[in-house]
């Protein structure tokens, strides 16, 4: 394999385990564990694996993946053929860019209406057959349970809305179906499909299905266009589930999506090890099929590693990238600055405004708008209210500059506590 270029960091280029990434602490290596689960040897196996043949750090993505950070060129071979020995690696890694679904981490024990877990393989399988697709090309299945992933944007969404039955959402503007799950499948690859054609008609202006207009949407299905699934109650994004069978769940997210190696090892290492793990779009972990002590006890050692447990914690609320010094790109140290931030911004972030900072414009954690957008500048940051990390700053302040911002009664705050009563609170 070439050495990873800075030609590669170009926008919409995603790494995978056998292109890693260049970053300012060595290779960024993403895989994706098969069926997207580890049991907890499997975990602790990555966490032994991270820490020889990278710098010890882990990452879960936005997407819900598991990245190992600072590979070096001499420690990658040696690492993909260990993933590849010991069954951490999905059997189809390197034949696509990057995984194209996601599915709920409570899958399978959320009172779903489809099978999203053997719906989501069989996307995989036929998206695989279609070219041209962009390389973070989306596809979200949700089930329909109680673990709705409606707020997380993709190009195209797959969900129950009735015992075996499936919508199928384009660009999150419009609907159509209803459909069978077994022929959502088939469905889903011909919508790939008519779009990958449209977009090799128009590469520069289509780089996304949401870039097509309405009428352009509406020729890539057949389905009748039906009104949009209700909306469903947010999602428990951390601490203790109950699941059917008298089992728990503990959802455990890290701190702006990274920690040690090591922190992950020692929460593999506390669970039974028919425990069934699955990562979660909300940056961590499932721990899935425990009884109610075993999971307040790994809850309770989360915790004390300093891990997100508990559904209000503001760091839930804040998106960051690596920053510096594990950037090469960085201007700014975000991802210990965000925590600071998360802090000062607690009773904005509660009330459901949202938070993001980044090293610069590239916004690898969010590239999407956020009512706070932070961008590094040469220590500092460009302030942007609404908008993303290329839009128009209003100021560029220093750390203690924003944090003093940021208190009741400054400006900054004020802003934001106007986009909260315009919007409401996030329910
Ligand atoms: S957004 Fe952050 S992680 Fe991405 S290139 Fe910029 S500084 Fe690096």
């Amino acid at each position: 394999m070439s050495d990873p270029t800075r030609k590669e960091l170009r926008r919409g280029w995603c790494p995978s385990t056998l292109k890693p990434m260049e970053t300012g602490d060595g290779w960024l290596v993403r895989l994706h564990p098969p069926g997207a689960r580890l049991t907890p040897a499997g975990l602790r196996r990555v966490a032994a694996l991270a820490a020889e043949h990278g710098n010890g750090l882990i990452e879960i993505s936005a997407r819900a993946n598991l990245q190992i950070r600072g590979v070096t060129p001499a420690s990658h071979p040696v690492l993909v053929e260990r993933l590849l020995a010991q069954g951490l690696l999905d059997e189809h890694e390197g034949d696509g860019p990057q995984r194209l679904t996601l599915v709920s981490p409570l899958a399978e024990e959320a009172g779903g209406l489809i099978d999203a877990l053997a719906l989501a393989k069989r996307i995989e399988a036929q998206g695989r057959t279609v070219s041209g697709l962009p390389p973070k090309f989306s596809i979200i299945v949700d089930d329909g349970g109680s673990c709705s992933l409606d707020t997380i944007p993709c190009d195209l969404r797959v969900v129950g809305i009735a015992e075996g039955l499936a919508a199928l959402g384009l660009a999150d503007r419009r609907w159509h179906g209803p459909l069978p799950q077994a022929e959502a499948a088939a469905a889903a690859q011909s919508i790939q499909q008519g779009f990958a054609h449209l977009r090799r008609a128009a590469p520069e202006s289509v780089r996304r299905l949401r870039d097509l207009s309405d009428a352009a949407l509406a020729t890539l299905t057949h389905l009748p266009q039906i009104t949009a699934p209700a909306p469903r109650p947010a999602p428990q994004r951390a601490g203790l589930v109950a699941m059917a069978d008298d089992c728990f769940a503990a959802l455990v997210a890290l701190p702006f999506g990274r920690c040690e190696a090591a922190t992950l090892d020692r929460l593999a290492e506390a669970v039974a090890s028919e425990s069934d793990i699955r990562f979660s779009p909300w940056r961590g972990l499932a721990f899935r099929g425990l009884d109610r002590a075993a999971a307040d006890r790994l809850l309770t050692l989360a915790r004390n590693l300093g891990l997100i447990v508990a559904d209000d914690d503001p760091r839930l609320s804040v998106q960051a990238c690596a920053g510096s010094p594990a950037c090469s790109r960085a201007e700014a140290p975000t991802m210990v600055d965000a925590a600071r931030l998360a802090e000062a911004a607690a009773d904005l972030l509660a009330r459901g405004v949202s938070l993001h900072a980044s090293g610069c414009v590239k916004a690898c954690a969010h590239p999407g708008a956020a009512d706070l957008t932070l961008v590094g500048r040469a220590g500092h940051y460009d302030v942007v209210i609404g908008g993303t990390t290329r839009d128009k700053p209003i100021a560029t302040l220093d750390l203690p500059a924003l944090l003093a911002r940021l208190q009741p009664g400054q400006d900054i705050q004020a802003r934001l506590a106007g986009a909260v009563r315009k919007a409401g609170p996030r329910g």
